[in-house]
């Protein structure tokens, strides 16, 4: 198969009719390299991000050795694409059956937790079949932390209270040679701030454990770039991160970790959709709720666009954004900055989407088809290129 230099020319060559995911490999080679050299430990790649086997092949390729994994099927799917790739089940609430074959199996060691019950669970299926306990694994207390700088909530889900989280700290240590904690501060983190607060509630919980903890585990939530969303250099979350890291009471050969999904894939993709209805400022296109702009539709996250078509001459407007399926819910409210004289039969190109885009991709209603193609060019903003470029007037895109 062979590259494509960019979106235009994939409509010229293929005047599509489905929706086309564009990937950028280099983009992608670009955010793992930034992580591997710059963070200042070990920086996992979290698969549900994006868990297309040729994206896991340019990470792994680029330096990153360990996968944050969530199911089975993900824990399967990487071990196929990645057969050498140290595997870590970072989902608190797993079933008996998808531990015992994470770790019998596919010889997955790393485990979250954050209750006592999960802990009995995981001992139980990673026992052997005389009874005798694994003596290899390496258990995670996970940390209910805040999300209060993050635009997508990960707090109330998960995560132990700290008022509870020294028995099952101390639980945890007497069945494990190397324990460590990890939370999550929410996806899309604005501020650095937002891991202050969250070391400084391991730091709490380990003192008041008063066990010896062999590994931090930052989590995700580094932000990518998007239209209203421009977060500062992830340089800065790093050292504020190396700072507080350096200061808690752990182990002196302790190990940092942290687990990005969106900010190691966001670049990867964007997508190719064709307008096929317009009514007056709403634009009917062929990919929405259902397909790669799940976001788009059910959180109002505002992805740059860009026009395609080059006989385009109004100023700009606001457009919403129907998607293909027969449901109300299908809607898009953006606001989406477009030349005025947009039309049904028009392309446009939507970027940012490598993280939780085509992941999210159902068959709902009989669409959920895209072809997807390598291009050449650059994603529409990048974190990663040293001249970061500024999204224009909000969410409109203009390098080319
Ligand atoms: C989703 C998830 C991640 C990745 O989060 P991003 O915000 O995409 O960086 C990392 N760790 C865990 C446990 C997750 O659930």
């Amino acid at each position: 198969m062979h590259n494509h230099p960019d979106a235009k020319a994939v409509i010229r060559t293929l005047a599509p009719d489905e929706p086309v995911i564009l990937n950028r490999p280099h983009a992608a080679a670009r955010a793992a390299r930034f992580f591997v050299e710059k963070f200042p430990g070990r920086s996992l790649y979290a698969v549900k991000a994006n868990p297309s086997p040729e994206l896991l092949q340019v990470l792994w390729v680029n330096g990153v050795t360990h996968y944050d994994v969530a199911s089975i099927a993900e824990v399967r799917l990487t071990r196929q694409a990645l057969p050498e790739a140290e595997l870590c089940f970072m989902h608190p609430v797993k079933t008996a059956r998808a531990i015992r074959e994470a770790y019998f199996e596919y010889g997955v060691k790393t485990f979250t937790l954050d209750t006592p019950e999960e802990l009995e669970k995981i001992l139980a299926a990673t026992a052997a079949e005389n009874g005798e306990a694994a003596e290899d694994l390496r258990l995670l207390v996970r940390l209910r932390v805040s999300s209060e700088y993050s635009e997508l909530s990960l707090a109330s889900k998960f995560g132990i209270e700290l008022a509870d989280a020294a028995p099952l700290l101390q639980a945890a240590r007497q069945h494990c040679d190397w324990l460590g904690v990890c939370f999550h501060v929410g996806s899309q983190a604005m501020s650095p701030f937002a891991y202050v607060q969250a070391l400084d509630r391991v730091r709490a919980a380990i003192a008041e454990a008063s066990v010896v903890i062999d590994m931090v585990d930052v989590g995700g939530g580094f932000p990518s770039v998007y239209p209203g969303m421009e977060p500062p250099p992830l340089e800065d979350f790093f050292a504020i991160i190396a700072k507080h890291f350096e200061a808690l009471p752990i182990a002196y050969n302790a190990e940092l970790w942290c687990e990005p999904g969106r900010a190691m894939c966001a670049e990867y993709s964007s997508l190719i959709v064709r307008v096929e209805k317009r009514r007056d400022t709403e634009l009917y296109i062929n990919d929405g709720a259902y397909g790669a702009l799940f976001d788009a539709a059910h959180v109002d996250w505002r992805f740059p666009v860009a026009a395609l078509e080059d006989d385009l001459r109004d100023p700009l407007l606001e457009f919403a954004f129907y998607g293909p399926t027969c449901d109300d819910a299908d809607y898009m409210k953006g606001p989406f900055l477009l030349p005025g004289d947009i039309r049904a039969g028009d392309y446009i190109e939507i970027g940012m989407l490598g993280a939780y885009g085509a992941a999210m991709k159902t068959g709902f209603n009989g669409f959920g088809d895209a072809e997807q193609v390598v291009v050449d060019d650059e994603p529409m903003a990048s974190l990663y290129r040293g001249d970061r470029q500024r999204l224009e007037s909000d969410n409109v895109v203009n390098l080319r």
